[in-house]
């Protein structure tokens, strides 16, 4: 392989990266689509650059547990170049690419341009407020491990406002959580709030001992985990409601000053955090052609993830929306899907640099699980449909399993033994810059809004 040449580093407006005679892949993203397709190539004969704006790579469903104290965000994420140390094929470059050339073949970021043969683009998604200005502004999205640890700093800032303030009402507003969205995320971090409140907040913070906490979770439509059957759903209300979690069906948020939840149903929710998990969008670079688009900001592909229009450019994972007899809008945006798009694409573009014939992409339901809380959980699996410890183990099992390096294995299985015996979680700290000139992140929150309005 001749990929030690580095001819074109005098070129300022470049992005370094090895001269070859292989044909050049560059793949726009190392979420789980981008990483299972590079996986798959490893050291075959085309060279692949990775360009993510990120160091590493971020294993999303653990987000909850980061925001909510249970682990520590670095045993949920890996450095590209660990991970490629012995991918000879591979070159890492972290740079935010910020449109795509097809004219030219190229990408420009924001450290310069470099040229592919064939584009990958594997961007995944991004918190979608569907234009809600006020909610954008003052509430938290639960997209990366910066928003997890920004919602753990506030969540924890709020509570040690509220442990000072002498009045009853801004000591609830500021020790109760208003979680959107009763997908996964939005259930497995009310469940794990529910147990934060139970188990630590009465020994954390004896002050707030006689405060109405509350924590609710607001769904717009009549059911919690849209993809699970029935029985699931109704499973999980009731062991959220159990926990004490409040769950508002059928109501939608309609704006949100970082003090008061407004809600479609003229009704007001005080709480001084708001968690927004009730929709994302597509994360698309500029430079395509608005025609590919789909309402929801997707790219549209045909069924080997290749986008119409252009010969050379792909897209897999949460950002491709694939339309098929089975998911006639589109596969669900879960891990699952992006894994094996990313699978697939490999083998198809070696099938096609080979002249081998290709195959359409069929997915795999491999089924559907969410964890309420400890021995909590529902699973939906083929026709199985499994709740409770059995189900919590599963889960458990799965995610371990999922986790990249045997580091971060080991760390979470220690952290979640420790939780599951002690009932403690160990992540309580706030990590966020102290702003002097406005004295506390709640003043910040007041002013914020005094200025907008
Ligand atoms: C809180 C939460 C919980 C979830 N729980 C589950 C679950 O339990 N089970 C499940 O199956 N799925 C779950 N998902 C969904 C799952 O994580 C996604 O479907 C999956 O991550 C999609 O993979 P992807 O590779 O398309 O995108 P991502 O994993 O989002 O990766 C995108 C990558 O692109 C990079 N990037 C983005 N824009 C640019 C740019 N302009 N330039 C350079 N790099 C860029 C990012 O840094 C990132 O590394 C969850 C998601 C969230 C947010």
């Amino acid at each position: 392989m001749t990929t030690d040449n580095y001819k074109n580093c005098s070129d300022n407006n470049r992005i370094c990266v090895p001269e070859t005679t292989l044909p050049r892949v560059v793949v726009v993203g190392g979420g789980f689509a981008g990483l299972s397709f590079i996986k798959q190539l490893k050291n075959k004969l085309v060279q692949l650059i990775l360009i993510d704006k990120g160091n590493h790579h971020q294993f999303l469903p653990l987000l909850y547990q980061v925001a909510t104290s249970g682990i520590a965000p670095d045993s949920i994420v890996f450095p590209f170049r660990k991970l490629f140390r012995k991918y000879k094929n591979v070159t890492y470059r972290m740079a935010e690419v910020l449109h795509v050339n097809p004219q030219k073949n190229r990408i420009e970021t924001n450290i310069g341009v470099v040229e592919y043969d064939y584009l990958v683009l594997a961007t995944g998604s991004t918190t979608n407020f569907f234009g809600i200005d006020s909610i954008a502004r003052f509430g938290i999205g639960l997209k990366s491990v910066p928003d997890a640890l920004d919602i753990r700093s506030h969540l924890l800032q709020n509570l040690e406002q509220a442990a000072i303030t002498c009045n009853k009402d801004e000591k609830e507003a500021l020790s109760s959580v208003v979680i959107v969205g009763g997908g996964p995320a939005g259930v497995e971090m009310a469940g794990a709030l529910a147990e934060f409140k139970k188990y630590i907040l009465p020994k954390d913070y004896p002050e707030l001992r006689s405060t109405n906490i509350k924590i609710h979770l607001i769904e717009a439509t009549g059911k919690l985990l849209q993809e699970m059957p029935e029985e699931l759903s109704d499973k999980t209300l009731s062991y959220l409601e159990k926990m004490d979690v409040e769950v508002l069906l059928n109501t939608a948020v309609e704006a949100y000053n970082g003090e008061i939840v407004k809600l479609n149903n003229a009704k007001f929710i005080k709480a001084s955090a708001l968690i927004w998990t009730a929709g994302i969008k597509g994360k698309v670079p500029a430079g395509l052609d608005i025609s590919v688009l789909n309402r929801q900001n997707r790219i549209k592909v045909d069924r080997l993830n290749h986008v119409e229009g252009y010969d050379n450019i792909f897209v897999i994972g949460d950002l491709a929306v694939m339309e098929t007899k089975k998911y006639p809008r589109g596969h669900p945006m879960v891990a699952q899907v992006a894994i094996q798009q990313g699978r697939k694409l490999a083998d198809n573009l070696l099938a096609i640099l080979n002249n081998k014939t290709v195959d359409d992409f069929e997915y795999k339901d491999k089924g559907s699980m969410a964890t309420i809380g400890k021995k909590k959980a529902v699973a939906s699996i083929r026709n199985l449909r499994i709740s409770g410890f059995p189900a919590w183990l599963i889960w458990s099992f799965i995610h371990l399993m999922s986790i990249i390096g045997v580091r971060n294995k080991f760390l979470i299985g220690l952290n979640w033994m420790w939780s599951y015996f002690t009932y403690d979680k160990g992540d309580r700290v706030i990590i966020r810059k102290y702003q002097p000139e406005t004295g506390n992140h709640h003043e910040m929150i007041k002013k914020a809004f005094e200025l907008k309005n």
